[in-house]
């Protein structure tokens, strides 16, 4: 916190670009803890009581899940599931048998399921709100309480939470709620992804949050991730000044820096369900399908006839649009079990994931490419294909004669591994294009496992070894007049998206949630400013100073 006048400054991780100004109301307290004296009441009865809550809390999510739609939906629909969870009846059973309330047994059952995602780190640590909202609200229904909920006012306001759980961010009156401001949370937790999903203007992970008292006008500005409590009248007519600025660009425009350098807008995606969504929020195509995704819960391979129905669907809803098709990924974060490694690996991120796993198992890859050129014949969409975790040229090469020989027009690589990136010029001579995956290449520069909560902070694409990479890549794009992308999670930080275009990158893809802001922000800087942005962020010695030095 910095105090400057009277002023009371906190950061945080600000979701979208949005500023907006209003009293503070705050969540009010979660119920307090079940006691843990011994029960001594009839254990049979206590136990049905038990059963009775987890169903009825399992039945009114659902009915949530029905209202919410979108990811909302999905998120409240697996709440509904863990509600429901025979593991935790039994386990929530057993406790009473032992001597526990029912609300001290859904308390402590629930309370170690929390435990342990949080051990596992992020992204799993993130779902650890998810768990404690279905004990509160379980815990509720046993106390016959009402269920500790966002307040209600008629007047407009600014919402401050230790966390929100997604029930509430999902179902918030959004004509009231002016933006959120919570001290726990993560740019991945589900309050954050909800917010950007309903484009609702927040900042997460505020320390020191709870000292706004009720009433009390704050500034919050997500772009910069600062909340500013009692602002002057100047910076809040400064800040909404800059908020009809922002929303001055309409989703039906294309992507496009300030002086006109078109950047391609594509969407990433993960199914086929997601594509009017990405077209709605102005997607110019898709700049990653993820299609291991499609296929998590199969035990054998798909054929070649069903994959190439599933990727004509995608192409179907694309006609003359680029969508760029990204071969399986297995292993690490997202294994398959019909490309899984022979052996036990030790350290997965460093395994057969990726192309390795392929062409350990070369006909999975003939089917998809065969699959891949079936649909591309059949349809108008211009379709793209590329290899993950490719790590130099003799891998691009023969990535691309395969699918070359197999009917693909347009083939190229991933760029996701150091070796890749340093050897950029020389995988351009054989690939069409590259797209740079910031997620992994964070994670294999600074060499830490981006699944590891306790390395969440070297997870980081503003740090300056990765943007140096970047740089490597953008020039050797621009010497050969390849297209080339960034697909990662950095693109669709508005800001580093404009550094990355700064450093030689021709499109970016995003999560759709995300199309609007980053559009809005490019707009903001020409050519030459995105270049000279990415320089001051290149010579910096850490992501934080990168950021600063850049946004300076
Ligand atoms: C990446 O690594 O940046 C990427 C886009 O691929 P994924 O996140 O699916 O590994
Ligand atoms: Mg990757």
């Amino acid at each position: 916190m910095r105090e400057a006048e009277g002023q009371r400054t906190f950061t945080g991780t600000g979701v979208g670009r949005g500023v907006v100004a209003g009293p503070v109301l705050r969540m009010p307290e979660p119920l307090p803890e079940p006691s843990a004296d011994p029960f001594a009441g009839d254990v049979t009865l206590e136990q049905a009581r038990a059963v009775a809550a987890l169903s009825a809390t399992r039945a009114d999510l659902e009915e949530r899940a029905r209202r919410a739609g979108g990811h909302a939906q999905d998120v409240l629909e697996a709440q509904a599931v863990m509600a429901d969870d025979p593991a935790l009846a039994e386990d929530v059973a057993t406790r009473i048998a032992a001597g526990r309330s029912a609300e001290r047994a859904v308390f402590e059952a629930l309370a170690t399921v929390q435990q342990v995602l949080f051990n596992l780190g992020e992204p799993m640590a993130a779902r650890a709100t998810d768990v404690g909202d279905v004990s509160q609200r379980v815990i509720a229904r046993l106390l016959d309480r009402p269920v500790p909920g966002p307040p209600e006012s008629d007047e407009p306001f600014v919402l401050v939470a230790a966390d929100l759980a997604p029930a509430d961010a999902a179902l918030l009156d959004l004509d009231r709620v002016l933006a959120l401001v919570t001290s726990g949370g993560s740019a991945t937790s589900h309050t954050a992804i909800l917010a950007r999903e309903q484009s609702l203007i927040a900042v997460v992970g505020v320390a020191g949050a709870e000292q706004f008292e009720d009433g009390e006008i704050v500034l919050v500005d997500a772009g910069a991730g600062v909340v500013t409590g009692s602002p002057t009248k100047r910076e809040v007519r400064s800040a909404r000044s800059t908020a009809a600025e922002r929303v001055r660009v309409s989703p039906r425009s294309p992507g496009e820096l300030a002086d006109g350098t078109p950047v391609p807008l594509l969407a990433n995606l993960g199914s086929v369900t997601g594509a009017a969504g990405a077209l709605a929020l102005g997607a110019e195509g898709v700049g990653l399908f993820r299609t291991e995704l499609l296929f998590l819960d199969r035990a054998e391979a798909p054929g070649v006839a069903e994959q190439a129905d599933r990727y004509g669907e995608l192409l179907a809803a694309f006609p003359g649009k680029r969508v760029v098709v990204r071969v399986f990924d297995a292993g690490a974060d997202k294994p398959l079990a019909f490309l899984r490694p022979d052996e036990a690996e030790p350290n997965p991120a460093l395994g057969v994931r990726g192309i390795r796993a392929l062409r350990a198992r070369d006909e999975v890859l003939r089917d998809q490419l065969t699959a891949l050129a079936l649909a591309q014949d059949a349809h108008e969409a211009d379709l793209w294909v590329m290899a993950p975790m490719i790590a130099d040229l003799p891998e691009a090469a023969a990535f691309v004669t395969l699918a070359k020989r197999l009917g693909l027009r347009t083939v190229g690589t991933m760029i996701e591994v150091p070796s890749s990136a340093l050897l950029a010029a020389q995988i351009l001579g054989v690939a069409d294009f590259v797209s740079i995956g910031t997620n992994d290449l964070t994670q294999y520069t600074l060499a830490a496992d981006r699944l590891l909560g306790p390395l969440a902070s070297y997870q980081d694409p503003w740090h300056p070894a990765v943007l140096r990479l970047v740089k490597l890549v953008g020039d050797a794009g621009l010497a050969s007049g390849r297209s080339i992308g960034v697909c990662g999670e950095a693109a669709a930080d508005p800001a580093l998206a404009v550094v990355l275009v700064g450093l030689g990158a021709t499109s970016l893809s995003v999560t759709p949630a995300a199309l609007g802001d980053v559009r809005s922000e490019l707009r903001r800087y020409t050519l030459e400013a995105a270049r000279a942005m990415a320089m001051d962020a290149l010579s910096a010695a850490s992501a934080a100073e990168a950021r600063a030095a850049a946004l300076a």
